[in-house]
């Protein structure tokens, strides 16, 4: 199908819609294909169902753990929609539609994000006024929503208004990782999908994608608890030298003396400064957020070790690189051992998010897990 009133409708769009573009997000957004979306699989087939059947309803919210792929998802399902192609499966990447997406210029589709601490009642004017136009481009019009939490209460009022009256061929997404700040008149007018932590693997897949070296992606995602942005910060290379230096730290805890161990401070100071192993160990004074990242990293080597000295294999592992190391620390100490260390990191995080002498609790760590490893 063509549209034929493309110049038409061009013509009536409202003369504020330079100024729409440019506060939303959207040029930036890249529609990836519902196929390649990684995670969330329950909720992608949900979403594929209904599109597939014509069902699909006017206003969803997504709702659950922050930065996992909410609005990615919002985003393809806004584009698949908007698509004219009448073949099942992925948007075309072909019609008009799709190719305003990848331009980034699609008239029909819109994201508000916070203007400031909130998203304001001019914003969400602005964005349902065009709604009232037939689609230029696409099949459809949408408008997502992001950090909906952040909608002012004047601005909420007005996008319940829409969303009582939804004009046709119109889909929201409302985005959010704290549901609880919505109006329940604006959550009551939503069909509501959760969305919980993405899995490691996943993560590790999402970041490769994004050029990330496989052994850098698979230390980062063990770390993020499930969090893309989390694991996209890991990716930085001081933050991955920490994390590898501890992991290699982590398979040799038992092998060597407790006075070895508390070494170990000094030897994480010259790791932050730089330098290569059999250097002079550093004097810089490393902060708590840096042995924080170090305890999280030695908790996420044990996990995987603590799951070899189980008899896992090492090979689906986020560590799977150290799988030499792992094995031998599984020979030599057993998983109740391990447990206890990883108790003993949990207290040592609470300590340092007390600011009870960070590095004073680093030392101590490093040593007692030396101990309680030892034969
Ligand atoms: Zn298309």
């Amino acid at each position: 199908m063509l549209i034929v009133r493309i110049p038409a409708a061009r013509h009536k769009l409202p003369r504020r819609l330079d100024r729409i573009d440019a506060a939303s997000d959207h040029r930036r957004m890249r529609a990836v294909p519902l196929s390649q979306i990684r995670g969330h699989r329950l909720q992608v087939r949900a979403l594929q169902q209904v599109i597939t059947g014509g069902r699909m309803g006017h206003a969803y919210l997504f709702e659950g753990t922050d930065a996992v792929g909410k609005r990615t998802l919002a985003w393809s399902v806004l584009a698949r929609l908007a698509c004219w192609s009448e073949t099942p499966g992925d948007a075309c990447g072909l019609c008009r539609s799709c190719r305003a997406l990848q331009r980034g210029d699609h008239p029909d589709l819109v994201q508000l994000e916070r203007d400031g601490t909130f998203i304001k009642i001019d914003q969400v004017r602005e964005a349902t006024a065009r709604l009232k136009f037939e689609p230029v481009l696409g099949k459809i019009k949408g408008v997502l929503i992001d950090g909906a939490e952040g909608l002012k209460e004047e601005a909420a009022n007005a996008l319940l208004k829409t969303l009582e009256e939804p004009p046709p061929n119109t889909v929201f997404f409302l985005v959010t990782s704290r549901p609880q700040l919505l109006l329940p008149t604006i959550r009551s007018r939503c069909q509501v999908l959760r969305f919980g932590e993405l899995a490691s693997a996943d993560l590790a897949t999402l970041l490769q994608h994004e050029g990330h070296d496989p052994d850098a992606a698979l230390a980062a995602a063990a770390l993020a608890e499930g969090s893309l942005t989390a694991a996209r910060a890991l990716c930085d290379p001081d933050k991955l030298r920490i994390i590898d230096a501890i992991a290699e730290f982590a398979f040799e805890l038992g092998s060597h003396t407790p006075a070895q161990a508390g070494g170990w401070t000094e030897r994480l100071a010259g790791i932050l400064n730089g330098e290569q192993p059999g250097e002079a160990a550093g004097r810089a004074d490393f902060g708590r957020s840096e042995l924080l990242l170090a305890v999280d990293a030695l908790r996420a080597a044990l996990r995987d070790a603590m799951l070899v000295a189980c008899g896992h294999d090492p090979a689906g592992l986020p560590h799977a690189r150290h799988a030499a190391a792992m094995r031998a620390m599984a020979a030599r100490c057993d998983p109740d051992q391990i447990a206890k260390v990883l108790r003993l990191c949990e207290s040592t995080e609470g300590r340092m998010n007390l600011n009870l002498g960070a590095r004073m609790a680093w030392t101590e760590l490093a040593v007692e897990s030396s101990r309680l490893l030892g034969s």
